[in-house]
């Protein structure tokens, strides 16, 4: 997000960037005070990519309802990792990008709640109902949807794989290091 904000100053729009504090956490606070009555948006990541910290997305998203600003999320770190359920997440707007599920690369998507107000980055046909203008990559897009398919129904068997793996690491480090005390 950085690159496309920096780049929204440019343009004359205010950005406020809040951050995280030392072990990776954001304040919900500081979120709040900073989000003021001409606020056109909130961006945040569903989880983070350096330590795939997951952000309170529900409380986040509890806060910009609250005061009226569309939510933008970041979800494509927790895309087939974890259940992502829009019935019960109330965002406006959220990104995934196929590769990162195993879909082919050069896809991805963005979720738009039907209620937004929403302005297309690339103009020209009236493809994806005037959201994305150029003929769409059937193909890849069939690979997202199937990727999709077999991350959801492979989900629960790959977190625990995912919580093996991490518990018998997490366990070889600390033998590792009592063995070395
Ligand atoms: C990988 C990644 C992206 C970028 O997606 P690409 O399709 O690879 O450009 C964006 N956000 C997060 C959190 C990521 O991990």
């Amino acid at each position: 997000m950085r690159k496309p904000t920096q780049e929204l100053a440019r343009h004359g729009y205010e950005v406020t960037v809040i951050d995280v504090d030392k072990s990776g956490r954001l304040s919900l606070r500081a979120l709040a005070d900073a989000i003021r009555p001409d606020t056109a948006l909130v961006s945040v990541m569903w989880a983070n990519n350096g330590d795939r910290r997951d952000f309170p997305i529900e409380e986040i998203a509890e806060i910009a309802r609250d005061k009226g600003v569309p939510l933008h999320t970041d979800a494509v770190q927790v895309a087939g990792k974890i259940p992502i359920n829009l019935r019960e997440v109330s965002l406006q707007f959220l990104s995934i990008s196929g590769h990162k599920l195993h879909a082919p690369k050069g896809v991805g998507a963005l979720y738009v709640n039907r209620r937004s107000r929403f302005h297309p980055l690339m103009l020209g046909g009236s493809h994806e109902n005037n959201r994305r203008a150029g003929t769409e990559n059937a193909a890849s897009i069939v690979g997202l949807g199937k990727a999709a398919e077999i991350a959801l129904a492979k989900l629960s068997e790959e977190q625990t794989r995912v919580r093996t793996l991490r518990d018998r690491f997490e366990k070889a480090l600390i033998e590792k290091f009592q063995a070395r005390a």
